[in-house]
């Protein structure tokens, strides 16, 4: 039995038939943590010893014959935006070394009492803003199909983790592209659910009104199944819906017949790798065999969506970002003369780079007399992509995508500017600011074997439609 090769489903399914405990299944996985991180790097928190003792829980419910979830007993990881009670949360920024939050976040709570097993706490881009893991504060995480290049972001240390097979499944968080790309770039499934699907309590904030909590698993099934765990209403998140909630499996096999699935242009066209253009009309032909129609559509606003992506998101980090003021919580400046200089020189050692640079481009669209040019315009811009998406919609039931316009890169190799950089979310940022549930699932290789992902999106709520034509495309692979 190779428990690094089994989804959710099939290891339930061991535990269930006592093929092996949830002790020995997390022992494994300690071990191959021990063997395989020093490489991988995903780990930036291990709590081995909690979650030896969640296993003990998890095999005791099953002998007292209690009815447990599918998830009881599977070893499991979340990125390091996610509030664990005792357990340090860190953003993976030298703002929040240390810090040990009093409270846990509702989707740590709901997976904790359906019976799953922490292993720890993984990499991300710090504050999740990039897309390479590489702005990390405390280490490199590689990808594991190819070490040399870097496993996306900026949930990186979740997909890394979940290829690697040194967690079953991991969270991460989604505001411009942060579960798709990098589950594409690894090669596992990575799904940003509707915004308000899953609750954010608990979710150290980037761009409130971006933000989403999915899961990265091996399978789309899994993926299901961990929604069926941690989306739905949650009284602490207001922006929380009841429509998150509900049985996610239950379309899965139901086939694509007759699903209408849109191709925008816009996302296909230059700046998009051969190799990523090539699986995913694989993917689109793979479809049409299974007996969907497939329609080229035109998407105009999407091509002003990154920028207004990078305005609004960037307005709303310094805004959330001021509460990182070396008063409340995190690191506090050594030396300081008065109240201006501990804020100025906490926010200085405390932030990297990348942090500093969205801190000052949303401060600057936000400014007085540069608000309504910047940060109104790019409003309007959000406006306008959602109505793109509801035209489409109209007459069609999901769009067809890359979720990237190359594979994973070198590690080291990004360009010194930032812009480009950027650039390579121009796939995943449209369905984020119109709040859209889009899933990456591996549809082929591109340069250098490297896996790629095609990304579908569906209307608010759709997830199940997304995740039935997830599991046709993934049954073909
Ligand atoms: N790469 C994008 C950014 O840097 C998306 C990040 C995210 O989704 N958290 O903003």
């Amino acid at each position: 039995m190779d428990v690094f090769a089994m989804d959710i489903s099939a290891l339930s399914r061991a535990l269930r038939e006592r093929k092996i405990s949830a002790v020995e299944l997390t022992r494994s996985y300690i071990d191959r943590i021990d063997a395989r991180d020093g490489e991988t790097g995903a780990y930036l928190t291990t709590t081995f010893e909690q979650a030896l003792a969640q296993a003990v829980r998890a095999d005791e419910r099953r002998a007292d014959g209690e009815a447990v979830s599918p998830l009881n007993g599977i070893p499991m990881a979340l990125k390091d935006n996610m509030a664990t009670r005792g357990i340090p949360t860190t953003c993976a920024s030298k703002m929040l070394k240390g810090y040990v939050p009093p409270y846990s976040a509702t989707v740590a709570e709901r997976l904790e009492a359906a019976g799953c097993v922490l292993l720890g706490k993984v990499n991300m881009d710090e504050f999740a803003m990039g897309s390479t893991t590489e702005n990390s504060a405390f280490r490199i995480t590689r990808n594991p199909r190819d070490p040399s290049r870097v496993p996306g972001g900026s949930s990186g240390g979740s997909a890394a983790a979940v290829a690697a097979g040194e967690a079953v499944f991991a969270l991460g968080s989604d505001t411009g592209g942060s579960i798709r790309q990098p589950a594409s770039f690894c090669g596992v499934v990575g799904l940003k659910p509707t915004y308000g699907a899953v609750s954010r309590y608990g979710l150290i904030a980037f761009a409130s009104s971006l933000d989403q909590i999915g899961p990265l698993t091996k399978t789309v099934r899994d993926c299901a199944l961990v929604m069926n765990c941690i989306a739905g209403r949650d009284a602490r998140d207001a922006t929380s819906s009841p429509r998150g909630g509900g049985d996610y499996l239950e379309d899965l096999e139901g086939g694509v017949k007759g699903l209408r699935v849109a191709l925008p242009r816009e996302l296909m066209g230059a700046g998009v790798d051969a190799g990523v253009q090539k699986s995913i009309q694989g993917a689109a032909a793979r479809l049409e065999r299974l007996g969907a129609h497939i329609k080229e559509v035109s998407m105009p606003a999407l091509k002003h969506a990154l920028a207004a992506y990078y305005v609004l998101s960037s307005a709303e980090a310094s805004s959330n970002l001021a509460r990182f003021d070396g008063v409340g919580y995190g690191v506090r400046a050594a030396h300081y003369d008065g109240l201006y200089e501990l804020y100025a020189r906490s926010r200085s050692e405390g932030f990297g780079a990348e942090v500093k640079r969205r801190i000052m481009l949303g401060a600057f669209a936000l400014s007085e007399h540069y608000a309504d040019a910047y940060y109104g315009k790019a409003l309007r811009v959000r406006t306008l992509v959602a109505q793109d998406y509801a035209r489409v919609f109209d007459e069609a039931d999901v769009i067809l995508s890359p979720v990237a316009p190359t594979v994973a890169g070198k590690l080291g190799a990004r360009d010194k500017d930032p812009v480009k950089t950027y650039l390579g979310d121009v796939c995943t940022v449209p369905a984020s600011i119109a709040g859209l549930p889009a899933i990456s699932v591996n549809c082929g290789e591109g340069e250098g074997g490297m896996p790629v992902g095609a990304q579908l999106t569906a209307p608010a709520f759709a997830e199940r439609t997304l995740l039935r034509a997830a599991y046709a495309l993934e049954q073909g692979v």
